[in-house]
């Protein structure tokens, strides 16, 4: 009973010294020194959830092995039969602005020296990070790398990890620009950060899977400035993408909803039909933003 009290005042927010005083209130006679331990243990699990400063963004990126496939001939063939299904080599990821880009791939396993193709420890890391995680940030990841992450977590049975939001620079690139090519390595070229690692093409997959070592190297060393090329090309295009993710909530005052900064100017108005707004813009990194209240008392009067 009363530990049941203890974790429901703890969702409801209560500090540690008003669930301590609750405690001692209706459970003198028994409460124990251990109790008040484990009030003060759970009030700090609790603190750590509803952090909202911290910044829980992952940009990644995964690599996959293709299928293998038996077909009767070179041109425009139907497959007769799979010889093996496709997997997760590897991914790399940062949460963002941390420094050091992490990369897993399938030799880091124990696994890796019974079967080369086993990827369920890998898929169990990258489920956990996407766990962790209040936004996803991919390049096409909305059509491949987190559908092709949520079939590997569904083919594990794993259950579907907690909600996140989805940023796809691919979509941003699309919707508010006409780049010449979406792609990560070109965006990166025409804005002037950094192109991709280059690589000898489907060989660097095929050396993955037969295990050879050099290959592995390669993979990895491309896999991680593909994170580095995207978390780049995301931070240019910011500012020109309204997400469902705001980074404003990030911050205790008022932010900028693309970047979190407060570094704010109000200049003029937003409207819509009935209400008007304050339009904020951010001095460092040039997004605009609205605040969420109506500056007017009254709501106008609207036609029928
Ligand atoms: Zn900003």
């Amino acid at each position: 009973m009363l530990k049941d009290d203890i974790q429901k005042l703890c969702e409801e927010g209560k500090s540690v010294d008003e669930i301590i005083d609750f405690a001692l209130q209706n459970y003198k006679s028994i409460i124990t020194s251990e109790d008040i331990a484990s009030i003060i243990e759970l009030g700090k699990e609790f603190d750590e959830d509803v952090d909202e400063s911290t910044n829980k963004v992952l940009v990644f990126d995964i690599e996959t092995a293709p299928i293998i496939s038996y077909t009767w001939g070179v041109w425009e063939q139907n497959i007769v039969g799979i010889v093996r299904d496709w997997y997760i080599l590897c991914f790399a990821y940062k949460w963002l602005g941390e420094k050091k880009i992490h990369v897993l791939s399938l030799p880091d396993y124990e696994t890796y020296k019974k079967d080369r193709h086993d990827d369920k420890d890998l898929v169990n890391d990258l489920w956990s990070l996407f766990n962790d995680a209040d936004a996803l940030i991919a390049h096409n990841g909305d059509n491949f790398d987190i559908k092709k992450a949520n079939a590997r977590f569904a083919f594990h049975k794993l259950s579907p990890p907690s909600p996140y939001k989805q940023i796809d620079t691919l979509k941003i690139a699309k919707k508010h620009f006409k780049f010449d090519s979406n792609s990560l390595d070109k965006l990166g070229r025409y804005l002037g950060i950094g192109r991709k690692t280059k690589h000898e093409g489907f060989g660097l997959w095929e050396g993955c899977m037969d295990g050879d070592k050099n290959a592995w190297k390669r993979m990895v060393k491309y896999n991680r400035q593909d994170v580095n090329l995207l978390e780049e090309v995301y931070l240019e295009l910011r500012p020109w993408a309204s997400t469902q993710y705001n980074f404003g909530m990030l911050s205790k005052s008022l932010a900028c909803s693309h970047c979190g900064s407060n570094n704010l100017q109000s200049r003029g108005t937003a409207r819509n039909k009935t209400t008007v707004y304050r339009r904020i813009h951010c001095t460092d990194c040039g997004g605009w933003s609205r605040t969420a209240n109506n500056t007017r008392d009254d709501k106008p009067l609207v036609s029928l």
